[in-house]
C-alpha cells in the first residue's frame, strides 16, 4: 500500500528516489518548478532532455532523465494541461500522475516527490490540482512506497493537509 505524505518546501531539496517535474511539451526547461529543478540539477538534466526527448513530450505523458546534482536519482518529467491554452480535459492531469507512477515503477523508484502539476502558470484550480493526484494515488497499483506531495506555499499546504484527512 503506497503511503501519501505532504510537506511544505522546495521539491529540489527532497531526499527521494525521484522528483517529478511539471515540465512543458518542449522539454527544454521553463519557469516555476521546472526552472528550479533545472537550476538546482544543473545542465546534465537539459542535456538528457535533448537526448531523450528530441521532439518533446505530449501533454499528459511522462518520461525520465537524470537528476544531475539533485539529491534524487531521477527526474520524472510530466506535461500538465495548460488551461490557458484550452487544455481543460481533466484526464490529462490524472494521466500525468498515473504515467509518472508507471515510469517510477519502471525505474524501481520507491519514494517519489510530486509538485502540484498545472497549479501554477498553467492555471488549474488549486483544489482540483490537489484532488486529482489524490484520486490517482488512492487507486494506484504500484511498487512506489511513498508519494510525497510537495506544497510550495502555506495555502497549498493547508489544502493538501485537509484533503489528506480520511
Ligand atoms: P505549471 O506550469 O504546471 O502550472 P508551475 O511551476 O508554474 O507549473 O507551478 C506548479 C506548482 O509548483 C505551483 O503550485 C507552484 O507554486 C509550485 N512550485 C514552484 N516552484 C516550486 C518548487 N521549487 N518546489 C515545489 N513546488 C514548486
Amino acid at each position: 500500500m503506497m503511503e501519501i505524505t505532504a510537506v511544505l518546501g522546495d521539491i529540489t531539496e527532497q531526499q527521494v528516489d525521484a522528483v517529478v517535474n511539471a515540465a512543458n511539451r518542449a522539454m527544454r526547461g521553463g519557469g516555476g518548478v521546472d526552472g528550479a529543478i533545472h537550476r538546482a540539477g544543473g545542465l546534465a538534466i537539459l542535456e538528457d532532455c535533448v537526448r531523450r526527448f528530441p521532439s518533446g513530450l505530449a501533454t499528459g505523458d511522462a518520461g525520465w532523465t537524470t537528476a544531475g546534482d539533485l539529491p534524487a536519482q531521477w527526474v520524472i518529467h510530466v506535461v500538465g494541461p495548460n488551461r490557458h491554452a484550452g487544455e481543460t480535459d481533466r484526464s490529462l492531469l490524472l494521466s500525468c500522475y498515473s504515467r509518472a507512477l508507471e515510469v517510477a515503477d519502471s525505474l524501481g523508484a520507491r519514494t517519489v516527490a510530486f509538485p502540484l502539476v498545472s497549479a501554477g502558470v498553467y492555471g488549474w484550480p488549486l483544489e482540483d490540482a490537489i484532488a486529482a493526484p489524490l484520486e490517482v494515488f488512492r487507486s494506484a497499483s504500484t511498487s512506489v512506497d511513498e508519494a510525497r506531495i510537495v506544497a510550495y506555499d502555506a495555502t497549498a499546504y493547508d489544502v493538501v493537509r485537509a484533503a489528506l484527512v480520511p
